[in-house]
């Protein structure tokens, strides 16, 4: 699949893809969100909550590795493995759990968990450039490309 490069001018340009993208959602998905610190993967996912209208906070889950929205039409978890020493954390915090039908799941640092990161769908990657950010999405399965904002 051919991925859809974007230019993000600023942080509102990166709140409206995400919103712009939520709708085109739906369980089970498995996202990842590439990129260097500061690169916006939060900015995105905080986009996607507020397009699919959680209206309370949406934190960093770089402490407590991941947060869980459960919204209408599924549950959405969050997760951050920056912090994660040991791949082997992954079964101990009951991670695989979360995974499930129900579930979309938005994944920063997702090589942190080794073996134990499900597959992605999606891959998000995030690249500053041009004075804001450049965001390439792609698709690894049928599902992620159905799954693509329009
Ligand atoms: P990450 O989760 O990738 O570490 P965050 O989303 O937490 O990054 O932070 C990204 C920072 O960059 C925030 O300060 C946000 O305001 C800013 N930002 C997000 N998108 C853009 C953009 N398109 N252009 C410029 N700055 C942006
Ligand atoms: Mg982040």
């Amino acid at each position: 699949f051919s991925p859809v490069p974007r230019f993000l001018a600023d942080e509102a340009a990166t709140l409206d893809l995400g919103a712009a993208w939520s709708s085109r959602l739906n369980a089970p998905l498995v996202i990842y969100l590439e990129g260097d610190l500061g690169a916006g993967k939060t900015t995105l996912t905080r986009g996607i909550l507020r397009g699919l209208g959680h209206q309370g906070a949406v934190k960093s889950p770089t402490y407590a590795i991941v947060e869980s929205y459960p919204l209408e039409r599924f549950a959405l978890h969050h997760f951050d493995l920056y912090r994660f020493s040991f791949p082997e954390e992954w079964e101990d915090a009951g991670l695989d759990e979360l995974f499930a039908a129900n579930s979309v799941c938005l994944i920063e640092w997702p090589q942190q968990g080794g073996e134990f990161t499900p597959p992605a769908d999606i891959t998000a990657t995030l690249t500053h450039g041009g004075g804001g950010r450049k965001c390439l999405l792609t698709a690894h399965t049928e599902r992620g490309r159905e799954s693509l904002p329009l």
